[in-house]
């Protein structure tokens, strides 16, 4: 079955029923290990597309499934999926290896396995020297990788972004690209990207969800996208 399935998927915010809805009807199929993008204009419900993938908001109709399961009526700690947000919210009075540290201990998990799963991930994210550091002492693109990092530990059967590189300057957002998209093949973990960032979504994807006004207005491969007239 997909990684992650949405069929009919309807969310309405305004009380008003003729006011449009921010997300409207929309079917998607995301394979296993996938790098999906939802690309659009501001306000086209990519982000409420991917809330409702995580669990944060609840389709007002149609289906979304995981794995082939229903997760409808699941909270977002029992998907198995994790999120990370273009403003990173790292705890700032923990050393990065404790912040990626953080959910692992949570969950009980055993010091040692934690030692060697957080250290497998610095690598991974290249963030060996800064290790013993709190955040603020990092760049912009050191804490975004650490709040991947910290995603990735727990690894979750799909990682949801939003707009993950919108507060990197321009040199920075480029060279994390392609950080991203190594760090995507390696893990091999299914990827759903939010960006209106053309550029961006056309270099990083496997396939791209172009939406408009809450509806998928074109899907496929970059290659298939960017070629259409
Ligand atoms: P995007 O991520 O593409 O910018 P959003 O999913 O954030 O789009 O928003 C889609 C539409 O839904 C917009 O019109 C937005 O104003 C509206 N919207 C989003 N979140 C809320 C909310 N919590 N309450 C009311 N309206 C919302
Ligand atoms: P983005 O463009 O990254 O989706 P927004 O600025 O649209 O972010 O939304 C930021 C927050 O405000 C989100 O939690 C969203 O749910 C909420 N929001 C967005 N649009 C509206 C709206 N029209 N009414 C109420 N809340 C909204």
């Amino acid at each position: 079955p997909p990684a992650i399935e949405l069929r009919g998927v309807s969310k309405w915010y305004a009380a008003d029923p003729d006011t449009p809805p921010a997300v409207d009807a929309i079917d998607l199929a995301i394979a296993p290990g996938e790098f999906f993008s939802l690309l659009g204009p501001s306000g086209c419900g990519k982000s409420t597309t991917l809330r409702m993938i995580a669990g944060f908001e609840h389709p007002d109709s149609g289906d979304i499934r995981l794995g082939g399961t229903s997760v409808v009526d699941l909270p977002p700690n029992r998907r198995d999926i994790n999120m990370v947000f273009q403003n990173y919210a790292l705890f700032p009075h923990l050393s990065v290896f404790d912040n990626i540290a953080y959910g692992l201990k949570r969950k009980r998990v055993p010091r040692a396995e934690i030692q060697s799963r957080v250290a497998e991930i610095v690598e991974l994210m290249e963030l060996g020297p800064t290790a013993k550091r709190r955040p603020r002492a990092l760049s912009g693109g050191q804490q975004q990788r650490v709040a991947l990092a910290r995603a990735l530990v727990n690894r979750p059967r799909a990682l949801l972004l939003d707009e993950p590189l919108g507060a990197l300057d321009l040199k920075l957002r480029q060279a994390m690209q392609t950080e991203l998209k190594r760090i995507q093949r390696e893990v091999g973990i299914t990827f759903v990207y939010v960006t209106h960032d053309q550029g961006e979504a056309l270099v990083m994807s496997d396939r791209i969800a172009v939406m408009d006004a809450g509806r998928v207005q074109q899907l496929g491969t970059p290659e298939e996208i960017y070629q259409r007239p």
